[in-house]
Order: structure tokens, then sequence, then C-alpha cells
């Protein structure tokens, strides 16, 4: 970048909405994993969507390519730059517009999940979208990736919670609808063009999500499967059995759970883990007092059928927390344990359990001593199989080694009619596969991305980036 447009990024800006200090850069150049590592020679941190507007304007002029940050917790690289302004949303973080009886929140991209989800709480409302990163992710970043999560089962993915959004161009003009309408025929539904786009298209500045009641009561419970098909079938019994209130249906495999008791501080197994599988089921009801006897009754013919072992119910918030920290931590677990090659994919849920045996057989012929931790949503068809070795400390040499088995990982999610990014996008980490196996989308989403912006400032190795 030149050193004209540096100065003319900073003067145009007020002072407190940039930065070369490297102790404040430092943490926006690395990623959660520490496996992206990257440079820039500035970080902007707009207060407002009109400075957000004239740094685009600026970097579009002058061809500087820009990477926007929310919560820098992208698992695919998308947030790292690599010679890129990086353009932080961290200073806007105001929650703007609640409307309770249209249940809507009006907040600007830089505010974190969990103060989303705090601020529906005290209006008496849900804002369903819940992930283990939901400490740091922020509104932009959830909208920028289409973030799933644990939820996805019953209230839909990021696209499903958008009720309108306002957007920065790379020209600098602003696009906004932030009405909160639930119907509005007038055209081209543009908001999703920017959902999922992974900072391509331009810059979320503010968004208008859905909110829902909360459910009067909740029940969690773990139960112990011999297999992924079983653990199908249970979710088919579970979802039979209760009309439509499953929140949440994961599947854990044994090796991930021992990682994640290891890993937690005075954790335990709730339950005996003598078979290979954990599910957790999270039940709710609109009525106090019902979802714990449903969930009872649920398990009680479940085990009558075969479909469960062991089995554990939470008789409090905190045993209900334990149950999800569990889960939760699997992440976290895994990155103290070593390098793995991670694989967040998604196939029909009727093809689970195939799916999952056949890359099973697949990784134990291709490594020797392969370590298979998998677990995830597989309520919504989502499991994240990875790959490392069983003794901790695998480190880069063991991903470099083990990249033949993603290709085949993904041959058997194209044979099975899957995705191979389910909820974190594309990044730098898939963007060559995607453009191998789906090669009509990328010409198409290329031509719209050539359409908004045709010098290429937004993102530009990302998602749809060449080397
Ligand atoms: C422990 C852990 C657990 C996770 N669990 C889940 C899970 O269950 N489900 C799931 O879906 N994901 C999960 N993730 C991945 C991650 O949290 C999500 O992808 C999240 O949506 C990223 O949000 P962020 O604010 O951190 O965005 P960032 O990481 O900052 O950015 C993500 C992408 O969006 C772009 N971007 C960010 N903000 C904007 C903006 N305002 N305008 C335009 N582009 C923007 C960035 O350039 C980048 O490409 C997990 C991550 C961790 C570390």
């Amino acid at each position: 970048m030149s050193t004209e447009t540096l100065t003319a990024l900073k003067t145009t800006l007020d002072p407190r909405s940039w930065s070369e200090d490297p102790d404040e850069l430092a943490p926006h150049v690395r990623d959660w994993r520490n496996r992206y590592r990257g440079v820039t020679p500035l970080l902007l941190k707009p207060a407002t969507t009109d400075e957000v507007s004239r740094i685009l304007s600026l970097c579009n002029r002058d061809n500087v390519a820009i990477t926007p940050q929310s919560g820098n917790t992208s698992l695919v690289g998308g947030s790292i730059p690599q010679g890129e302004v990086v353009l932080s949303l961290k200073r806007m973080n105001a929650i703007g517009k609640i409307d309770a009886t249209n249940e809507s929140l009006t907040c600007e991209a830089g505010v974190i999940v969990e103060t989303v989800q705090n601020t529906a709480i005290e209006q008496g409302k849900l804002f369903p979208l819940s992930l283990g990163a939901q400490g740091s992710a922020m509104i932009g970043g959830l909208i920028s990736t289409n973030a799933g999560g644990v939820h996805v089962l019953r209230y839909g993915m990021m696209r499903d919670l958008v009720l309108g959004l306002q957007v920065v161009l790379p020209d600098g003009r602003v696009l906004s609808d932030l009405k909160g309408l639930r119907k509005d025929n007038t055209g081209y539904d543009l908001k999703q063009l920017f959902i999922g786009a992974e900072g391509t298209l331009g810059v979320v500045t503010a968004a208008t999500v859905k909110l829902f009641p909360r459910p009067a009561s909740t029940a969690v419970a773990l139960a112990a499967v011999d297999s992924p098909a079983k653990a199908v079938e249970l979710l088919t019994h579970v979802k039979n059995k209760t009309g439509g209130g499953v929140a949440a249906f994961e599947l854990m495999s044994r090796s991930g759970l021992n990682l994640a008791v290891a890993h937690l501080p005075d954790a335990r197994h709730p339950i005996k883990i003598d078979q290979a599988w954990t599910v957790l089921i999270e039940l709710v009801s609109a009525e106090p007092d019902r979802a714990q006897p449903i969930m009872e009754k649920t398990l009680g013919t479940a085990f009558e059928h075969g479909l469960i072992g062991d089995a554990a119910l939470a008789q409090t918030q905190a045993q209900a927390k334990a149950f999800w920290t569990l889960r939760e931590s699997i992440p976290e677990a895994e990155r103290t344990h070593g390098k793995a090659v991670k694989h967040d994919i998604s196939v029909p849920v009727s093809h689970i359990s195939v799916f999952m045996e056949e890359a099973t057989r697949t990784v134990e012929s291709m490594l020797e001593n392969a370590f298979i931790i998998a677990f995830g949503h597989v309520g919504d068809g989502n499991i994240h199989f990875n790959v490392t070795r069983e003794e901790p400390g695998a480190g880069e040499n063991f991903v470099a080694a083990a990249a033949a088995v993603t290709e085949a990982i993904y041959d058997l999610v194209d044979k099975h009619g899957g995705s191979i990014s389910a909820e974190h996008g594309v990044g730098i980490l898939k963007r060559r596969e995607l453009a191998r196996r789906k090669p009509v989308h990328v010409q198409v989403m290329r031509a719209i991305k050539s359409a908004l912006d045709p010098n290429g400032v937004m993102n530009p190795r990302v998602l749809l980036g060449e080397d």
C-alpha cells in the first residue's frame, strides 16, 4: 500500500479509529487455532458506518485490499490478513432497537453473540444461535459465515435468523434495510448475498435479527448409543415423540468425550461410556415443568426399543450446563491435544451412518494409528470428522502427511450428496477444493463479485481467491 493511501486513511478517520501499534495488531493477525499467521500495515477500527464507508471508497479508489474482521474465531483462515488492511468491527458494538412485539433486535456488527443472547433474555425473548465461540464471535462474523451452532435443528442457521442488514458496498455506498419486516417482496432478497459471503462483497455494519419466545421449560440429557446409525434412529424417535420440541441433538465419539473430560478440571463422565457414542439431547416446551417429563418418557421408550444404553437426565440447571460444557469443550480439548486434520462436513441425515462407516474405514486404511475425533450437530447432518494421532502433540508434519485423507473424505462427502463446508465457511482452507468441486457455482459467485467489487478489494484471497 502506498504511503499516500496510508496517510489518506489515517487523516480521513478519527485518531481512535486506526492503529499501527504492534501490540494492538498482534491478536488481529493470528487465528484461534494458531494455524494462520498474517501481517497488516494498518488496523482500522471504525466507530460508525460513515467511517466504514469512507475507508471502503478510499481503498477502492486506490486498489487497497481489505480483510474485515469481527471476533476472529474463524476456523478456516478467513479473517487473517496477508498484507491487507484489517477492518475490525470491534468498536461498532451498540445494541439498537428491540421490538418485542415484532420479535426483532437491531444491533451493530461488532456486538458479541453472548451480548445479543443476554439482551434478548432481558426482554423475555430468545436469540437462539448458540456456539462454542459465542463469548468472542460477533454478529457481523456470524452473518458473514452463515454460522450454525447447536440449535439449527429448531431455529435454522444465521441465514434464517436475519431480517435485514446494513452493508457498506466496496465503493462506499450504503445498502440499508433494518426495518425488521418478515414479508417484503420487492425483488431480489439482497441480504442473502452478503450472508455467508465471508467479507468478499462488502462490510456488514448492522443487522436486524429474529427473536423468539423463550421456552418455559428445558430438559437436557446424555444417552449412550452404540453407533451413529442408532443415534439417527434415536433422533427420529425423539422427533416423533416430542412434536418439534428437539432444540439440539449432538453426537460425540468416545474419543472426543474422553479428551473433554481429561481437559476440564473436575469433570467426570456423567454416564457409563461403555458404548462408543454419546448423544446430548435438549428438549424445550412452552409449558412450565413439561420438558423434563417428556424427556424422561422419551428416553424410557428409547431404552425399551434398544436404542440407548445408559442415560442421564440433568436434574438442575448446573447439571445441564455441565453436560453442555462437556460437549462445547471438545474443540478446545482437541486443540490442546495437538494438530488435527479437520472436516466440517454435512450429508443428508439419512446418510450419516453409512458415511461415518465408510469414512472411518477409509481413514484407518490410509493412516496408521489414526485417532478419529468425531462430534457435531448430527441432527442437521453436520459432523466434525477430525483426524489426529492418539499420542498428544501431532504437528504441522502430521497435517501435511494427512492431506490425502481430506481428499478421500471429501470424495465420500460428494458421493453421499453432502457439503465440504457445513457451517465454518470456506475461507483460505477450502477455496481450492470448492473451485474444483463446484466450478459452476464458483463462476457464478465470481460474476456477482465482479459486479459489486470490480477492483477486487474485498477479502480477495478468501472463498473465491486464488493463490
Ligand atoms: C471453539 C469454537 C467453536 C466454534 N463452533 C462453531 C459452531 O458450532 N458453528 C459455527 O458455525 N461456527 C463455529 N465456530 C466458527 C466461528 O466461531 C464462526 O465461523 C463465527 O461465525 C465467526 O464469527 P467471528 O465474529 O469470529 O468472525 P471472524 O472470524 O472475524 O470472521 C469470519 C469471516 O467473516 C468475515 N467478516 C467478519 N466480520 C465481517 C463483517 N462485519 N462484514 C463482512 N465480513 C465480515 C471475515 O473476513 C471472515 O472471512 C467455532 C469456532 C471456535 C473457535
